[in-house]
């Protein structure tokens, strides 16, 4: 069968879905082609929703544990995995299906299969109840996500070997836990399992955990992280597993190259995503991608194949759902003839661990790198009333700031909630407040969004609950 539609989108994640959604808003006629039964692709299904769900569980198991500190002491919880798979996977089904109704009711053509390309303008597309269908289209937008990265020489076939999405099923809560990767997949899948009951252990090949993020903003987690888990193994790395009986046989090469072996219970591969278009046909088109496999776009999200276009993950880092959604609204406007383009001053990430780390616009190191004139003020949370009343001292918000204009450049929080404070930033940054706004701006009292207002009170060398004169 063959058919045409004035928009295809390919791959109905947070970014497909929200591409097609508007598309759809704006007037076009469009279908939208994904592998899964509803829209909602690895982040609903695979990735920050079941994810964030039981790290909402690890925080109510961590808060009960604090409580002793409080006069309050809970008895030791039951876990019944069985139900609490059930309420994350509940969770996730509905609101795969919640997106996926409102795509029914915008009148979205959902097709479920996997499309490859025929040509610049036509995509071939087996359905997964079967049959193949032709379509032509006038504009398409790929959304197809990333994968999961696997070391081929550590590929042995065992159960006990989790990935991102087989530890998001909970098969059971293992007695012992190597997470391989210090990244914030790995961080937080860990975390959850410690708060579980398993004694975790992490294995990291570069010398910190959360390569890349701000040191000031990883310390607090990184000392909650040596506290909570077993073993914390930096300059580190795997080079052989093994199953053994009721375990995996693991030789690490320590920092001072020893080699050592440990039989855990489960060992969770979480060493990153990458993009991978084989099977999607970009040969019959005249798209490009680039040596590390994302799909070259301009700012307007456009391939090198002009009436094509490609978002989120496939399109580059960072590879984040939000980025994700953003790019794909840009570029259902920019098909619809609007002049726009994805020009964020500011990406928010999110790290949910605990504390929760989150930091947004340009960071203290890519400013020194790239020569900026800033300035650093920091607002420590052990000052703040509010983390007082919540025993939660472990934070800090800290500001770049460019000193002539006094205008924010960035902002990086850790502590509890960062990912919802995270916000403020990212709006000051994108409406080019200083730091006078944010300064006069009331913030609520008791919040910890007071530590941004009195980070911007340190810039002045007034802020009230520390003394940090003006240099
Ligand atoms: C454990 C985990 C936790 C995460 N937590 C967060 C978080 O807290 N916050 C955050 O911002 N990000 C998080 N991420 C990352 C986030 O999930 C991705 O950045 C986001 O899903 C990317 O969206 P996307 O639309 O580009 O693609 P995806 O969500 O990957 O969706 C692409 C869809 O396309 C489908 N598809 C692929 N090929 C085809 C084809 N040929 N035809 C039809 N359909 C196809 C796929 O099956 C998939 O459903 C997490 C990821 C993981 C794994």
């Amino acid at each position: 069968m063959s058919f045409r539609t004035q928009l295809v989108v390919v791959g109905g994640g947070p970014g497909g879905y929200a591409a097609a959604y508007l598309a759809s808003d704006l007037g076009m006629q469009v279908t939208l082609v994904n592998l899964d039964k509803n829209p909602g692709g690895v982040c609903l299904y695979r990735g920050c929703i079941p994810s964030k769900a039981l790290l909402h569980v690890a925080k109510l198991l961590n808060e009960t544990e604090d409580a002793k500190n409080w006069g309050i002491e809970f008895a030791k919880p039951k876990i019944d995995l069985d139900k609490l798979r059930n309420w994350k996977n509940n969770v996730v089904e509905k609101l795969t299906s919640g997106v996926g109704l409102v795509g029914k009711q915008r009148k979205i053509n959902f097709i479920q299969g996997k499309a490859s390309f025929a040509s610049s303008s036509k995509l071939i597309i087996e359905k997964t109840g079967g049959g193949t269908e032709e379509l032509e289209f006038e504009n398409a937008i790929i959304a197809i996500g990333s994968v999961i990265t696997t070391i081929p020489s550590l590929n042995i076939k065992s159960d006990r070997v989790l990935n991102s999405t087989t530890a998001l099923d909970l098969p059971e809560i293992p007695k012992s836990l190597l997470v391989i990767g210090g990244g914030y997949i790995g961080l937080e899948l860990g975390s959850v399992y410690q708060a579980l009951g398993s004694k975790v252990s992490v294995v990291e090949m570069t010398s910190g955990l959360l390569p890349g993020a701000d040191r000031d903003l990883v310390n607090y987690l990184a000392k909650k992280i040596k506290e909570k888990y077993e073993k914390v193994m930096l300059n580190s790395k795997v080079v052989e597993m093994k199953e053994v009986k009721n375990g995996v046989s693991v030789k690490i090469q320590d920092q001072d190259g020893k080699t050592i072996e440990e039989v855990y219970d489960y060992v969770l591969m979480s060493i990153g995503r990458k993009p991978d278009t084989s099977g999607l046909g970009l040969e019959n088109t005249n798209i490009k991608i680039n040596e590390r496999g994302w799909i070259v776009t301009d700012k307007q999200t456009r391939t090198t194949d002009k009436n094509i276009f490609a978002i989120g993950d496939i399109a580059g880092e960072p590879m984040l759902a939000h980025k994700a959604s953003h790019e794909g609204r840009v570029a259902a406007e920019v098909i619809a003839g609007h002049k726009v383009a994805f020009e964020p001053l500011g990406i928010p990430a999110v790290v949910f661990t605990d504390p929760e780390i989150a930091w947004a616009g340009i960071t203290e190191n890519q400013a020194r790198e790239q020569k900026i004139n800033h300035t650093v003020v920091k607002f420590p949370w052990a000052a703040s009333g509010r983390a007082a009343t919540l025993d939660r001292k472990d934070g800090i918000t800290k500001l770049i700031v460019d000193p002539d204009t006094e205008r924010l450049l960035g902002i990086g929080i850790c502590g509890s909630g960062a990912g919802e404070l995270i916000a403020e930033g990212v709006l000051a940054i994108e409406m080019g407040a200083n730091l006078t706004d944010l300064k006069l701006t009331i913030h609520p009292h008791p919040t910890l969004s007071e530590t941004i207002m009195e980070a911007a009170e340190v810039f002045f060398g007034q802020s009230t609950h520390i003394y940090r004169p003006k240099r």
